[in-house]
């Protein structure tokens, strides 16, 4: 894992100056023959990832990204393959989403999941929603079998169940591991900021994809556990549009993860795809990074696609576990 801000996946070249308004850009790829081609990014969270989770935190990605990948290549939709990488995330008690979530100050699971397509700008998201396996697949039937855009706690439960989703116990989706984080963390709270920015343990590894399919359209997907010990009912970025995620076809699509107080305080998410005009895709998520350390003083990190399916993967905490894959190669 290297911070992409140093290994520039444009091959170095300098950004391309702004000479072209963005709707004239969509009416033009509307007229191009050549389709897109195929191509996943996915994260599993920006942290300090300690040397003894590194090797798992990027197998993990790594099957995400070939799982995306392989519906991308069936024929399915940027939609399908971000809800699919998310889950093959969900499912990897690796990562603090779904199976591996952290526990909250009450020692309970709350998830937190969204999910958005960038063809018609759709979403549908989870908020503290109760111990589901996979929150970001209640997230697209919030999108799609209701007229909202997020369900929150009690309500966005007793909607997965009604779906047929199956309600776990807590203690299903935690590790051992997580257990021991929330005694040690038990004694001695403090604030979620200070947490996260100053304690590894605090730390979590929140999940998120974007991809664009042959059709040209792109989807971002992000699902998390939050912060360990957060404050019960306390939602941090992930679920929010524009913050934890975002997906126009148009302007491309971002999935962020890191300290969710100060990523919904600047839109993270929104305020990447706000400099990708005229930028590289790793140069518009690193200024983003860096104008939210200056703002408001977070860290945390950013995968995003741009229409053309150029990659941006940039991360201002020590480490971040990341891979994308495009036609038979995977990268992280
Ligand atoms: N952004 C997530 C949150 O604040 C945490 C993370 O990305 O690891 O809930």
């Amino acid at each position: 894992m290297r911070k992409l801000a140093e290994d520039r996946q444009d091959g170095g070249r300098r950004p391309m100056r702004r000479t072209i308004g963005t709707s004239m850009r969509a009416a033009l790829r509307r007229f191009s023959t050549a389709p897109p081609r195929p191509v996943v990014v996915v994260h599993g969270g920006a942290w300090a990832i300690p040397e003894s989770l590194t090797a798992a935190s990027v197998a993990g990605c790594e099957a995400a990204a070939r799982a995306g990948l392989e519906v991308l290549e069936r024929g399915g939709s940027a939609l399908d393959c971000v809800e699919a990488a998310t889950r093959v995330l969900e499912d990897d008690k690796a990562f603090d989403a779904g199976h591996g979530a952290v526990l909250n100050e009450l020692g309970e699971v709350e998830l937190d999941a969204i999910v958005m397509d960038g063809a018609d700008l759709r979403s549908g998201a989870v908020a503290a929603i109760g111990p589901v396996a996979n929150p970001v697949s209640v997230a697209r039937m919030v999108m799609e079998r209701t007229p909202h855009c997020l369900l929150a706690g009690v309500g966005a439960t007793r909607f997965a169940q009604s779906q047929g989703v199956p309600l776990l116990r807590s203690l299903d989706l935690v590790t051992a591991e997580a257990q021991a984080q929330w005694r040690e963390l038990a004694a001695f709270p403090s604030a979620v900021k200070t947490l996260f920015n100053t304690h590894p343990l605090a730390a979590s590894d929140t999940v998120g994809a974007v991809a664009l399919d042959a059709r040209g359209n792109l989807a971002a997907a992000t699902s998390t556990g939050g912060i360990t010990f957060k404050r019960a009912g306390r939602v941090g970025d992930s679920p929010l549009i524009g913050s934890g995620c975002y997906a126009d076809n148009e302007l491309g699509a971002v999935s962020c993860t890191g300290h969710g107080e100060s990523i919904m305080r600047v839109l993270l998410a929104r305020g990447v795809l706000a400099l990708m005009d005229g930028r590289a895709a790793p140069d518009a998520c690193a200024l983003a990074l860096r104008r939210m350390h200056a703002r408001v003083g977070g860290c945390g990190g950013t995968i995003s696609l741009k229409p053309s399916g150029e990659v941006g993967v940039c991360f201002s905490t020590p480490r971040m576990a990341w891979a994308c894959a495009r036609g038979g190669e995977v990268r992280s």
